[in-house]
């Protein structure tokens, strides 16, 4: 099918989608628009250097190339490219070295924003908001770990207070009242 992988030293491997045969009904027009909507900038602009995939943490480790990725929003692959973009770290490295300015790491919330709106959320994301919602925190309470800080004499995580459970209800009360609960499944988590 013309896919060729570029493949290093280390043993990674680098899907190039130039080499990928693309159907022209894959090809969404617009694309690179909708990306800017949502809060990235004009991916049209990218020079295709690599810098970002070079010293992207993510990229070194598995088979998520930021510069591939900038290249599907160029095409208007939005297929492919939706659900790839949860791996980023946003931890901004690939736009300290960006020649263009693109700041690729924005472009990967924009495409969070578009898939949620799509429905492509990986189950990952949805526990992750559902904890959010429910405990204030992305990651469940460890009951071991509160066990642990009791032995070592520690004060209770303030999860556990009656001010926090406020806190939470409020935070339930505001995931509503803008839909976010509708807009990620998550409803019978935010009524429990
Ligand atoms: S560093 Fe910037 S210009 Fe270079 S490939 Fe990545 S997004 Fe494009
Ligand atoms: S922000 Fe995301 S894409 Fe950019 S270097 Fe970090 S992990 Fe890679």
């Amino acid at each position: 099918m013309g896919e060729v992988e570029k493949v290093f030293l280390s043993g990674l491997r680098e899907k190039l989608v130039e080499d990928k045969v693309i159907d022209e009904s894959q090809l969404e027009p617009g694309f690179a628009k909708e990306i800017v909507k949502y809060g990235g900038k004009d991916v049209m602009t990218c020079l295709q250097c690599g810098n970002c995939t070079g010293v992207c943490p993510i990229s070194l480790k598995i088979d998520y190339k930021t510069r591939s990725i900038i290249k599907y929003c160029q095409f208007g692959l939005k297929t492919l490219t939706l659900g790839t973009q949860w791996v980023c770290a946003t931890c901004y490295r690939c736009y300290e070295h960006c020649p263009a300015d693109i700041n690729p790491a924005e472009v990967m919330i924009a495409l969070r924003h578009i898939a949620i709106r799509e429905g492509v959320i990986p189950p990952f994301i949805k526990v992750a908001a559902a904890n959010l919602v429910k405990y204030g925190q992305s990651v469940k309470p460890d009951l071991e770990v509160e066990k642990i800080r009791k032995e070592l004499d520690l004060e209770d995580v303030p999860s556990r207070g009656a001010e926090y459970a406020k806190v939470i209800k409020e935070i339930n009360v505001l995931v509503h009242a803008v839909g976010y609960d509708k807009l990620i499944g998550i409803e019978e988590e935010v009524k429990a």
